[in-house]
């Protein structure tokens, strides 16, 4: 079963409990209803659901609900067991273990700034479109009043565009 993607992992690679969060995972893994409580192991005293494959039935993982402080960035997020699951690469169509995969240390900031720097840019290019928009409707006004003389209605940029036909 496809569990997940790599481009939904969003936290750091827990090395200590050996899981990887994801921020999205498929319809094949299935969230237990009930809470279980972690009596000891480095889940003790927090609460999750299990996670589990929907075709196999084998424990995945976990969705943390309550945490110690050192796990607290977990909470929310699908953690995938390394050691349950395999990888397939797209570029290479390879299966690896997931146990025998170190994954790339996120960097969030990096991600961010990339996102702004695009946000910026559709920002910029909707002003544009919202400013033609305005023109249009300048030009539609123009030719419903009919002007006497049709080129005086015609702003600069039509007129410009026209003569390149
Ligand atoms: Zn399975």
């Amino acid at each position: 079963a496809v569990l997940s993607d790599s481009l939904h992992l969003c936290a750091q690679e827990e090395r200590r409990l050996r899981v990887l969060a994801c921020f999205k995972v498929t319809e094949d893994v299935v969230l237990e209803d009930s809470l279980r409580v972690g009596i000891d192991g480095s889940l003790l005293g927090c609460t999750y659901n299990a996670l589990y494959c929907r075709s196999c039935g084998v424990i995945l993982g976990f969705n943390l609900y309550s945490s110690s402080s050192d796990l607290a960035y977990l909470r929310g997020f699908f953690c995938l067991f390394k050691d349950c699951i395999l990888c397939y690469f797209l570029t290479t169509k390879t299966t690896i273990d997931g146990s025998e995969m170190t994954f790339p240390a996120l960097n969030l900031n990096r991600k961010l700034s990339k996102l702004k720097e695009q946000l910026v840019i559709i920002h910029v290019r909707l002003e544009i479109l919202i400013r033609r928009l305005e023109e249009l409707n300048w030009q539609n006004m123009a030719d419903k009043q009919g002007c006497s003389s049709r080129t005086a209605c015609l702003k600069p940029e039509r007129a410009r565009i026209k003569s390149n036909n």
